[in-house]
């Protein structure tokens, strides 16, 4: 996946241009699937394309009076590790010290950069715009945030820039291939400690994943009967010493991490159970519709009583609700302890992820249960649902056709997905369900 980083000075437009690039539609998915909307991260999806975004400003608190020197190491993190970047500024003000300063970082970045003109909100500020020449970064573009006047053209000429291939296809299967397995979580949790341990003096660097990622690792893993592709970002962490609070950083490696890999296996410190930054990366990964394993590695720091493994797990499965059917693992990599419980989990939930249903048994077992409790009727109208298909997607995915698609409410798309994982075995996956005109 491709990525575009927004950056300028405050107060440019940068989050009400990100919202418009995200648009509704997304906001929408997650509000239905219960996740949390990340407000600095997202997805862009135009005319069959579809890429990341993020929003460098949202990462800085107190966004009134940032230090100019935050903004500096946003700008400097995105020229690593976006893309595109989409260097915005604003008409009403004309250039600033600011932009000057912004301007003359991205002048000595080798990636695409796109100079924006925003708040162009009728045509006779385009006039206006032209002095924005002078930032010496080529061509600019003008758009209007607000009302969204230019935006399509703006998307057209991204969409050109992009390294990778960014076209949606829903058709995405790709045939089983050795699982691809991010290890992901917040700093100092053990990733890093849990990668040494799996890879141990085997760490064999096979290749830098082409493209957007180059700077991820991606290492071989074949050994006690698990074979996979670790997708590694934990390697690369001296580079990144000076700025690894940054939130937006954790951000980007994660982002990175968890769309190159089929199965994330999410590490969280059992010293500070599961917080905001957790559940942060937890909604990427469902977002992004990735299969999960929960890690609750340093075990050997909590005492215990007899159930307090059962205890814990209740309380992870309340707070990652609703998408609570996953492995979850209690490790101590310290003590080399379950940590091929954690492969086999892995494993497992890569097989959920890359099953196929056969249509005549899905049909057969769920049209039974929908028989058994019908969509309630909307308006005096009877909602029939005829047939069910398993989509031919990377993740799994669900096309129920029915008569009066819109009529599906959302609890009645949690019983169907609920009935899909009690008769087959989705543990660890996100499971999409599309409601389709017949
Ligand atoms: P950020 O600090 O760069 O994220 O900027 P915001 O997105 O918060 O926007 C700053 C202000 O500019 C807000 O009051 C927005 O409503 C306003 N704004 C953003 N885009 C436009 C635009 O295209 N036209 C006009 N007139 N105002 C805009
Ligand atoms: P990362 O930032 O997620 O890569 O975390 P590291 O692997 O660097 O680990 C952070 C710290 O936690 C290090 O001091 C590790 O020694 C320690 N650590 C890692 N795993 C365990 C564990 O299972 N138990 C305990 N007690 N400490 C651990």
């Amino acid at each position: 996946m491709s990525l575009l980083a927004i950056v300028g000075r405050p107060n440019v437009g940068k989050s009400t241009l990100f919202n418009r690039l995200i648009g509704t539609r997304q906001a929408i998915v997650d509000e239905t699937a219960g996740v949390t909307r990340d407000r600095h991260y997202g997805k862009c999806e135009w005319c069959g394309h579809e890429f990341s975004v993020v929003d460098t400003g949202g990462y800085t608190s107190g966004t009134d009076d940032i230090f100019e020197s935050e903004i500096r190491k946003q700008v400097k993190l995105a020229i690593d590790e976006a893309d595109v970047v989409l260097f915005l500024t604003e008409v009403g003000t004309g250039i600033t010290d600011f932009d000057e300063h912004i301007a003359e970082m991205l002048r000595r970045c080798t990636k695409p950069v796109v100079t924006v003109v925003n708040k162009v909100d009728t045509p006779d500020k385009g006039a206006d715009a032209y002095q924005f020449y002078a930032l010496g970064l080529g061509d600019i573009w003008t758009i209007s945030s607000a009302n969204g006047s230019g935006t399509g053209d703006l998307l057209d000429h991204i969409v050109e820039l992009m390294p990778g291939d960014t076209t949606i296809n829903e058709e995405s299967y790709t045939a089983p291939h050795i699982p691809r397995i991010a290890i992901v979580g917040k700093p100092n949790v053990g990733k890093s400690s849990m990668t040494n341990a799996l890879l141990g003096e085997d760490r064999n660097i096979v290749t830098p994943i082409a493209g957007t990622t180059r700077d991820t690792l991606e290492s071989h893993y074949n050994k006690f009967g698990h074979e996979f592709i670790l997708v590694d970002t934990a390697g690369l962490r001296k580079k990144a010493k000076v700025t690894e609070d940054l939130e937006f950083y954790s951000v980007m490696r994660a982002v990175k991490a968890i769309e190159s890999s089929d199965v994330c296996i999410l590490m969280i410190d059992a010293q500070s159970g599961i917080g905001a930054q957790d559940m942060a990366i937890f909604n990427l990964i469902v977002r992004n519709k990735k299969g999960c394993v929960v890690v609750i590695n340093k075990w050997d720091t909590i005492q215990k009583e007899s159930n307090t493994m059962a205890r814990w797990r209740e309380s992870i499965k309340a707070k990652l609700a609703p998408f609570n059917d996953l492995p979850i693992v209690f490790t101590s990599v310290l003590n080399m302890q379950r940590i091929l419980d954690v492969l086999d989990a892995a494993a497992k939930v890569y097989e959920n992820y890359s099953k196929r249903i056969p249509t005549s048994q899905l049909n057969e077992v769920m049209l039974a249960e929908i028989e058994a409790w019908r969509p309630p009727c909307i308006k005096g109208k009877t909602v029939k649902i005829k047939f069910v298909t398993q989509l031919p997607s990377a993740s799994p995915s669900f096309a129920f056709f029915c008569n009066l698609p819109q009529y599906i409410n959302d609890s009645y798309k949690r019983f169907l997905e609920n009935k899909l994982r009690s008769h087959f075995d989705f543990t660890g996956c996100p499971i999409q369900i599309y409601m389709r005109q017949k």
